[in-house]
């Protein structure tokens, strides 16, 4: 299958300046990526510009990913919309370490966009910032109701360190 991503150099090297615009939503699988992050069934976007340099090509734009998972604190299901925003440079002989290379005259972004969204992906979401997690002793949701359970805990440790601090020399 033709890669949706090879985009033609050799007329944009020969005049700098000129632009092009890739705009593509394609299947995770098309990219190699096999994720269960991604919302199966779900298209990955693609939207940037490529503009040419006298030796290379600066690529700038979005990607955009449907992810879903569990928030690490609470467990409830959290899913959204992942907006990463690519400044990249493609240059016919690589001198920028973070720079993708020019094949035959053709840049791919396929790998550029597989490792974006790969580093992207969160690992361990928050259904939101302040998440007030589950309790560790009875598992009640504390985003939802309050438990009796965290108050002893807390007193138990407090009491612990009153007596460390008896043992301590005035
Ligand atoms: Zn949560
Ligand atoms: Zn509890």
């Amino acid at each position: 299958m033709r890669n949706p991503l090879l985009v033609n150099a050799l007329e944009m090297l020969r005049r700098p300046g000129t632009a092009k615009e890739v705009e593509i939503s394609i299947l995770p699988s098309v990219l190699d990526i096999d994720d269960q992050r991604l919302v199966p069934g779900t298209e990955i976007t693609v939207e940037v510009q490529c503009e040419s340099l006298s030796d290379g090509i600066v690529v700038n734009g979005h990607i955009e990913a449907e992810f879903h998972g569990e928030c690490r604190r609470c467990l409830q299901p959290v899913g959204s919309v992942l907006h990463i925003e690519v400044h990249e440079l493609y240059q016919l002989v690589v001198t920028d370490p973070d720079a993708f290379a020019i094949h035959n005259d053709q840049i791919d972004l396929a790998p550029m966009v597989r490792e974006t969204v790969l580093i992207e992906l969160p690992d361990a979401p928050l259904c939101r910032i302040d998440c007030a997690g589950l309790c560790p002793t009875c598992g009640v949701d504390f985003n939802v109701e309050n438990c009796g359970c965290a108050a002893p805990i807390i007193d138990s440790r407090w009491a612990a360190l009153d007596a460390l601090r008896d043992q301590l020399p005035e």
